[in-house]
C-alpha cells in the first residue's frame, strides 16, 4: 500500500499541533511546530492570523486528516477502515480508532520497538517482524487478541535489535492491552484496544460526521 513520502513536519504545522511523526526530534527544540508556529506554504504567515474556529466542515476535515497523518494511512485505505468500522457493532468512531490501533506497524510502535510509526512501518516492510512466529511484512496487518509479535531470528543479530532494550527504557511504556516480554522480546495482544486505551488527541465523532455528509 502506498504511503506519504513528503516532508512530515509540514503535516504537523498544517494541523497546528504536534503529531509526533519523527520520534525523538518531536521532543527536542528542533520541532518545526515550535520553531514555526504558522501553517506551511507561501501564505502561511497570513493564514496564521486568519486561523479561527472554521466551518463545521473544516473542523471535520482537519480531524480526519489528523487521524490519517498520525497513523500514516492514505485516503482510500482510511475510507476502507471507516466502512469496516461502520459495519461492526458498536460506536463507529471507537471502532475506527480500534482498527487503526490494531495495525501491525502501530503495535510495533506501541511496544516501544520503534521511534515513530514510520520507523515501525519500515521495520515491518523490511521483514524484521513476525506474528505468531511467521514473518509478516504488511504494515496494515490487523492483529487479534492472542497474537504474539516477535522479531525475526536473523534480525536479532543486528546492532539495533541487540540494543533495543536500552531504547525501550527511554520510550513510553506499552499500553495495558499489550504485554511486552523483554526477556524473549515478544509482545502479546491481550485484548482489542478500546477508546479509553487510545491517548491520541482525536475527536472521532468529527471523523464520523465527515464521512456521513
Ligand atoms: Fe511534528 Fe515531530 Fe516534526 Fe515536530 S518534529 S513538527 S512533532 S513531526
Amino acid at each position: 500500500m502506498a504511503r506519504y513520502t513528503g516532508p512530515v513536519c509540514k503535516l504537523c504545522r498544517r494541523e497546528g499541533e504536534k503529531l509526533f511523526l519523527k520520534g525523538a526530534r518531536c521532543l527536542s527544540p528542533k520541532c518545526a511546530v515550535e520553531r514555526r508556529t504558522y501553517p506551511p506554504g507561501q501564505h502561511g504567515r497570513e493564514a496564521q492570523f486568519k486561523r479561527g474556529r472554521g466551518s463545521d466542515y473544516a473542523l471535520q476535515l482537519r480531524e480526519k486528516q489528523k487521524a490519517r497523518r498520525i497513523y500514516g494511512v492514505l485516503e482510500r485505505q482510511f475510507r476502507r477502515y471507516f466502512r469496516e468500522a461502520l459495519r461492526r457493532p458498536g460506536l463507529t468512531g471507537s471502532n475506527l480508532l480500534s482498527l487503526l490501533e490494531s495495525r501491525l506497524d502501530n503495535i510495533v510502535y506501541r511496544l516501544g520497538w520503534a521511534d515513530s510509526r514510520a520507523h515501525a512501518r519500515q521495520m515491518v516492510t523490511h521483514g524484521h517482524i513476525t506474528v505468531n512466529g511467521r514473518r509478516t511484512n504488511i504494515p496494515s496487518y490487523q492483529v487479534r487478541p492472542g497474537d504474539v509479535i516477535g522479531i525475526r531470528e536473523g534480525s536479532r543479530k543486528r546492532t539495533y535489535f541487540k540494543e533495543l532494550p536500552a531504547y525501550i527504557a527511554d520510550r513510553p511504556p506499552a499500553p495495558e492491552w499489550l504485554e511486552l516480554d523483554l526477556a524473549s522480546m515478544t509482545g502479546t495482544v491481550l485484548r482489542v484496544p478500546e477508546r479509553r486505551d487510545i491517548d491520541m488527541p482525536l475527536n472521532e465523532q468529527l471523523i464520523v460526521e465527515y464521512y456521513s455528509r
